[in-house]
């Protein structure tokens, strides 16, 4: 067993007795993390309810060198990240970052990057900067980082460019765009406007932030949520539960 220092925002609490608790954090250090937290659910201790859904804590935890839960010793709040006022759809939005992380990162494969990505969302979402590109934003990013990023410009299956006006075939099965030729035939593939496309792939680019100044029309956004909901529900292997918060997909 050996004593890891991380930090790390808290993903989701499980009541696991009347004074303990599983926790899933996602750490800076050592990607995903689950614990066990004895006394974890006492206001007082080593804990000091710090152990809240989004949390940004100093964790301290022995990790186990078999198959058994880490034992989470120590958590230190850094900040607590909260919605924006009585807009909901902020808590939602925070609450899909945790989903998104749960769902799309492996135990122990760390990735900075997608940690330092979270926090600032979860602060611009906190800040009350509009919820629609951060979010957008916050998915293309974790796809490019976690190597899932479909291909947009180019067809998944023969690498030829795809039409940059009118509409453009996404195979959700096939890794992205498709040319005209490759989408015959093929199942589950979604007609979108080349608009929606080029939006992805501004906000797939992490230099900048030419995305921020993105405007969307909201027949673009429709698009957008439909594409990447059916994607991301593809991925993860069945319906994400917040994609039903994140406003009207266009199917
Ligand atoms: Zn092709």
């Amino acid at each position: 067993m050996a004593t890891e220092k991380a930090d790390a925002l808290v993903l989701r609490v499980t009541d696991f007795s009347e004074t303990s608790c599983v926790v899933t954090l996602f750490t800076r250090e050592f990607g995903k993390v689950t614990g066990l937290a004895k006394g974890g659910r006492r206001l007082k201790g080593p804990f000091e309810s710090a152990l809240d859904l989004l949390a940004l804590v100093r964790l301290v935890f022995l990790r186990k060198s078999s198959d058994a839960l880490d034992l989470l010793t120590e958590a230190k709040l850094e900040r607590r990240f909260r919605g924006h006022g009585r807009d909901l759809s902020t808590y939602y939005a925070g609450y899909y970052v945790a989903e998104l992380l749960i769902e799309l990162t492996d135990d122990y494969d760390p990735h900075p990057a997608l940690f330092d990505l979270a926090v600032q969302t979860l602060a611009d979402l906190a800040a009350g900067e509009p919820v629609r590109p951060l979010i957008l934003h916050f998915e293309l990013q974790l796809l490019e980082i976690l190597g899932y990023l479909p291909s947009l410009s180019m067809c998944a299956e023969c690498g030829d460019e795809v039409p940059g006006t009118g509409r453009v075939a996404f195979g959700t099965l096939h890794g992205g765009a498709l040319c005209p030729r490759c989408r015959v035939g093929k199942q589950q593939v979604i007609s979108v406007s080349a608009g929606v496309i080029r939006a992805m792939a501004c906000l797939a680019d992490g230099q900048g932030d030419a995305w921020r100044r993105l405007e969307l029309h909201a027949s673009t956004l429709g698009e957008l949520r439909a594409v990447l909901n059916r994607y991301l529900s593809h991925l993860v292997g069945h319906a994400l539960k917040m994609h039903r918060h994140l406003g009207p997909a266009r199917t």
